[in-house]
């Protein structure tokens, strides 16, 4: 899982395929399919923590799910980022630049929501905690998240 690692990415934030993530209160933000594509294709399934900016705004701690997209009946991966933040708006077509840094488990089935919710607030405490250190904070200041705005372009 971590050959790929760290992974810098960006592209447009698209509507997902409504799983009520929101109503869980954990939103994840979708990556068309054009920038998933552009993923490498051996990258594993699973959960990932890293740093994630909106627009030209903060960066801030994400969890990701890499994952197979029911919609498309899970012949094609989903990216979905939750960022660790609490936005006054939603931002739909906007430009998200992430950094997938470090793996925190694979995909599982959960019996219960609650199970479902738990597992997420760890994966975030353990994010949280994994970004805290130097090695991985020194990536929040990475150029990527600094450059100018008519240089942002998809996957770059
Ligand atoms: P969808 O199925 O359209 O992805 P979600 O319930 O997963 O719907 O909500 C995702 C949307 O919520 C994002 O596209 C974004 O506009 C908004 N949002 C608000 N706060 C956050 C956050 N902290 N992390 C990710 N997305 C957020
Ligand atoms: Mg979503």
């Amino acid at each position: 899982a971590m050959k790929h690692l760290p992974y810098f990415c960006r592209g447009e934030v698209v509507k997902g395929f409504g799983r009520g993530s929101k109503e869980l209160g954990i939103p994840t933000a979708n990556f068309s399919e054009q920038v998933v594509e552009s993923f490498p294709s051996d990258i594993s399934t699973g959960i990932y923590y890293g740093w994630a900016c909106v627009g030209n705004g903060d960066v801030h701690k994400m969890v990701l799910s890499i994952g197979w997209n029911p919609f498309y009946k899970n012949t094609k991966k989903s990216v979905e980022t939750h960022i660790i933040h609490t936005f006054k708006e939603d931002f739909y077509g906007e430009i998200l630049s992430i950094v997938i840094i470090g793996y925190i488990r694979p995909e599982k089935n959960f019996d219960s929501l609650e199970a479902l919710i738990s597992a997420i607030q760890e994966d975030i405490e353990e994010a949280k905690r994994q970004l805290d250190l130097p090695e991985h904070l020194k990536l929040k200041e990475d150029n990527f998240f600094h450059l100018p705005e008519r240089k942002i372009v998809n996957n770059h």
